[in-house]
């Protein structure tokens, strides 16, 4: 492709609007057009980065045995009635009305159709298992979209589905898309982790999700030093502790200190001159059916995901102040486990062992010191109910975790019946019994893949693209276009190159070289090639590649050569 002839319209300022680098360098490098909050056209050079991005996943699914289709992107109304998500699934939906009257929305997620779709293909176990997939459009619409495609309203998404007789064989499905991520997102050039992660409310008892790691990332993620473990914040794990009882003996005597005013563990701690972690933190919560007390130690956080799970109760929300007062007698910010009664107490396992704690005296401005555990209150249970971070025991080995930072471009779960029991999508077993069949969904947001690929390698000028991504693999700079010598040159590598199916961009725009070395540096493909006085002169060529920034010379004559070995090192 000659530069002259493809549009590429890059941008030297920072717009306004774009907050995280893979949206400013979109825009700037002319990938994307913003055309209204959260929806984007995709140009000519995002295009093709998109193209092969979607190619590399289509390929692994059909390699995995999925089948490729397409399900509309309207989609009728009654079907969500059928799931019971038309009126759960919130204003994120964007419902219309066709010229009748008749409701639709536009497909925010393909659970419902594909349902639909399988139910009306499948009525026999022979015919099962199956895996449908599409790379299609999807709207969201999302209260506050931004970061570009990271976030967008529209966006394109590989989703697919799968159908099975039974959850073994739900299971087997489950893995093999598990794996053909795995090699998706290596096939991409990304550095990534699958981590286990909370279902949440779309159900379902087995889920992934996978992230590309970048320190610009919002989400947290916990992994294990030692081992492949890894989660969400949400869903990690702690390690139950070894049991350690402290030595009654080093007990102090409880003691009531006033402390006026102090609600929070900060101002409590300075103004009793001790650490966090000498601190019972008490939260109230209301559960719909009664309160719940949970204690985690001053310096943990409270991870309401566990604490919910373990409570297997299906509203959790921090009490309001009545509800506080009611069940601990104090205002917010005095509560605390000694003398509670008709509550259940959750302790987490981070206060096992602790000893001459600080907590909340039950009392306006008042707490105790030397608080200790069955001398001076009780708890109904110890369980795992706070947020994993930095150093704690990994669930599966014991080694310290740490926390890294990445963004969601896969997610891969296992659904259960959910759907086919609600919209009856059953098959008939070998003895002629009717079964629902047992489902699993797994998507990847190809724009978002884009958006943390760039996240993750970029540097002050630009874009910095994985090879498998780029949208072309080699710029072949022409300095100077007018000098006839050196435009035949630059034109006969080009063509050699494309003739050996290299994806070449020749830079022919008549434009000083410090702005085709800044777009260049900008568009982030992988080798640069110039072609300047020296070729002409000396019949040398400089070689630059994007990722390392290391040059070298080659003569004219090994010109193609030199760049065919450099290729599968990109
Ligand atoms: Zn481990």
């Amino acid at each position: 492709m000659r530069y002259t002839q493809f549009l590429i319209p890059t941008l030297r300022e920072v717009p306004a609007d774009a907050e995280v680098v893979s949206h400013q360098l979109m825009l700037r490098s002319g990938m994307i057009r913003k055309l209204a909050a959260g929806i984007y056209s995709t140009l000519p050079l995002g295009e093709r980065v998109m193209r092969k991005t979607a190619q590399i996943v289509r390929e692994e699914m059909n390699r995995a045995g999925a089948l490729e289709l397409t399900l509309p992107f309207v989609q009728p109304a009654e079907l969500w009635h059928e799931s019971g998500r038309w009126n759960a699934y919130g204003k994120e939906l964007l419902r219309l009305k066709d010229r009748n009257e008749r409701e639709f929305c536009l497909g925010p997620t393909h659970e419902e159709v594909i349902t639909d779709v399988a139910r009306g293909l499948i009525s026999s176990y022979k015919q099962l298992p199956v895996t449908l997939y599409q790379l299609h459009i999807k709207f969201r619409d999302e209260i506050r979209p931004r970061f570009g495609v990271m976030r967008a309203r529209e966006f394109v998404m590989k989703d697919a589905y799968s159908f099975d007789a039974d959850e073994a064989a739900a299971e087997r499905s489950y893995m093999k898309m598990y794996e053909a991520y795995t090699n998706i997102f290596a096939r991409l050039g990304l550095r990534f982790r699958a981590v286990e992660a909370d279902s949440g409310p779309i159900g379902g008892s087995f889920s992934h999700e996978f992230m590309v790691l970048a320190d610009t990332g919002e989400d947290v993620i916990v992994t294990c030093t030692a081992c492949d473990y890894a989660a969400n914040t949400e869903k990690a794990e702690i390690r139950v502790p070894d049991a350690v009882e402290a030595a009654a003996d080093q007990f102090g005597a409880l003691a009531r200190v006033a402390t006026p005013d102090m609600r929070t563990i900060d101002e409590v701690c300075s103004f009793l001159k001790t650490g966090p972690a000498s601190v019972i933190k008490t939260l109230v919560f209301d559960t719909g059916e009664g309160a719940v007390v949970a204690l985690v130690r001053g310096d943990h956080d409270i991870n309401e995901i566990k604490l919910k799970n373990y409570l297997a109760c299906s509203e959790l929300a921090l009490a309001d102040e009545d509800l506080i007062e009611k069940v601990t007698g104090a205002p917010r910010g005095f509560a605390g486990p000694e003398g509670l009664s008709g509550v259940r107490i959750i302790a987490d396992y981070g206060l096992k062992g602790c000893f001459n704690m600080v907590a909340g005296g039950n009392e306006r401005d008042m707490h105790v010191v030397n608080l200790n555990f069955v001398r001076d209150f009780n708890v109904d249970a110890f369980a795992d109910i706070r947020l994993a971070g930095q150093g704690d025991a990994c669930p599966r080995c014991g080694k310290p975790l740490t926390t890294t930072r990445g963004i969601e471009v896969g997610h891969i779960f296992k659904l259960g019946t959910k759907y086919s029991t609600s919209m009856r999508a059953e098959f008939l077993d070998a003895r002629g019994e009717s079964h629902p069949m047992v489902m699993g969904c797994y998507g990847i947001g190809v724009g978002r893949t884009v958006a943390a690929a760039i996240e993750q390698s970029h540097d002050g000028d630009g874009i910095i693209f994985p090879a498998p991504i780029a949208p072309f693999t080699v710029l072949i700079v022409l300095v100077n276009p007018t000098d006839a010598q050196q435009h035949q040159i630059a034109v006969d590598l080009y063509e050699k190159l494309l003739g050996h199916g290299v994806e070449v961009l020749l830079d022919d725009r008549d434009e000083r070289p410090g702005i085709k070395f800044k777009d260049a540096d900008l568009i982030g493909i992988p080798l640069r090639v110039t072609v300047g006085r020296n070729a002409v002169k000396d019949g040398l060529i400089d070689i630059k590649w994007r990722k390392t920034g290391a040059q070298a010379q080659a003569a004219l004559t090994d010109a193609v050569e030199n760049v065919l070995e450099a290729l599968p090192n990109l």
